[in-house]
């Protein structure tokens, strides 16, 4: 089989739903296996209902908007389909039902009940398009197949569990489902992490043993920049799985970054396309495939905090002062980007999705001087070279590490 993703970026209107069709009619859609993420903004959207819900805010007008947004697009897509507006107004129904309902007050629990519905809305959408139009397909709801632990907002696979479902799936029909979701062991619903539908689509083609996968974005491929901030950016056609991991792990946003393990491990040919020009051939990850045309590839990590953590008493930082740091951000959920120490000092580049920094700031001010600066910018430069190296970046250079072929700098802007 083969898998295709389609991310929010191409289902965010009408015409962005027919052009799929046009894709498909020009790919060919036998035996295919098609993931689709929430319709443009909408996961931002559903993460401000909870956010609302637990201010104790107007998290039902909120709703209502996301779901007025859905039907403008029905609408746009069916003269008549009662069938589709009754159940996009059911989705919208159960989400409400579900928040009056809730006693949890964990977050992410309640998060993932309820930003689950982007996609499970927007596959419905897609999924009764397509058989209006005549490319009968079959929908299914993903978290019946890919099973998760209970770490809500990051759920972890459990391989096995999601291999034995998916190896019971007739192969012949059309699938549609959705990106980023899954379920733990009692059923209830967890997400991957956002941006997590590319590594949806992998873990199906590593289940399926597909011949290939295929994400298609509103870029050419993957760029040795991204386009919204290099003017010059240019067309990658050969990757290989190692440069693509390298290049998302720095931030090039273009693939989520645990995409390429299982299709790595399975050596299934992975291709990042257009949807707008399917024709073309976009970018090739293969093994061993080496880096054409070889150029050096820029990525920006926006949002990054710069900390420079300095012992008060003048001891060393050794290996159990940095353990005991790295536990504490572990614990936290803090990602460490880059780090580099000196005999006293320790900088560490964090990014702070859930809000802990100040947390972890507290914890460990009895022990050391803190410096820091929010809101810093980190630049990767691979496979630089001495021109490339000058002027990539704009602002105030406050560290510069080199590990390889790779050039990092973190700049206040
Ligand atoms: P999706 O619609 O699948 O969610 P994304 O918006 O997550 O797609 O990814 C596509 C975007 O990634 C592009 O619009 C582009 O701005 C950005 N991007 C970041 N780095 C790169 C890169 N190196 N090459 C191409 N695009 C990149
Ligand atoms: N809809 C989810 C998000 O916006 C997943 C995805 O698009 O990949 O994060
Ligand atoms: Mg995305």
């Amino acid at each position: 089989m083969k898998v295709f993703k389609f991310g929010g970026a191409s289902v965010k209107d009408a015409e962005g739903v027919k052009n799929i069709a046009d894709v498909l009619e020009f790919t060919g859609y036998k035996e295919t296996f098609m993931v689709i993420s929430a319709m443009g903004k909408t996961t931002n959207a559903l993460e401000t209902v909870v956010e609302l819900y637990f201010e104790k805010g107007d998290y039902v007008s909120k709703i209502k908007e996301i779901e007025e947004q859905h039907l403008k697009i029905a609408k746009d897509l069916f003269q008549d389909s009662e069938e589709v507006f009754y159940s996009i107004n059911q989705f919208f129904e159960d989400i409400n039902a579900f928040l009056r309902r809730n006693k949890s007050p964990n977050y992410n629990f309640v998060y993932d009940q309820v930003v689950c519905c982007g996609e499970l809305i927007s596959t419905k959408i897609v999924s009764a398009y397509l058989n209006s139009i005549g490319i009968e397909n079959t929908w299914i709801d993903v978290r019946d197949f890919i099973k998760t632990d209970d770490t809500y907002r990051e759920g972890k696979i459990n391989w096995s569990e999601t291999e034995k479902n998916f190896a019971n799936l007739e192969k012949g029909p059309f699938y549609i489902t959705q990106g980023f979701l899954g379920s733990d062991p009692n059923f209830f619903t967890t997400t991957l992490g956002r941006e997590g539908s590319d590594y949806t689509a992998a873990i199906i083609a590593y289940c399926l043993d597909a011949e290939s996968m295929t994400i298609w974005k509103d870029v050419p491929g993957v760029m040795n920049a991204d386009p919204r901030f290099f003017d010059d950016a240019q067309l990658l056609n050969k990757i290989s799985y190692e440069e693509a991991i390298e290049l998302a792990y720095y931030g090039a946003s273009v693939i989520h970054p645990k995409t390429m393990q299982p299709l790595r491990q399975k050596e299934i040919p992975f291709y990042v396309k257009s949807f707008l020009n399917p024709e073309n051939p976009g970018t090739e990850i293969q093994k061993e495939l080496r880096l054409d045309p070889f150029l050096p590839c820029y990525i920006v990590k926006k949002d990054q905090n710069l900390i420079t953590l300095t012992t008060k008493d003048f001891s060393f930082i050794t290996e159990d002062k940095i353990s005991d740091i790295f536990n504490r951000l572990y614990a936290l959920k803090i990602n460490v980007n880059m780090m580099q120490n000196s005999a006293i000092s320790l900088s560490l580049c964090l990014e702070d999705k859930y809000l802990h920094l100040d947390e972890f700031l507290l914890n460990v001010e009895s022990g050391y001087k803190i410096d820091y600066e929010k809101n810093v910018s980190l630049y990767t430069l691979r496979h630089f070279d001495e021109k490339s190296s000058y002027s990539f970046y704009k602002g105030k250079e406050l560290l510069r590490q080199i590990i390889k072929n790779t050039l990092q700098i973190i700049v206040k802007e």
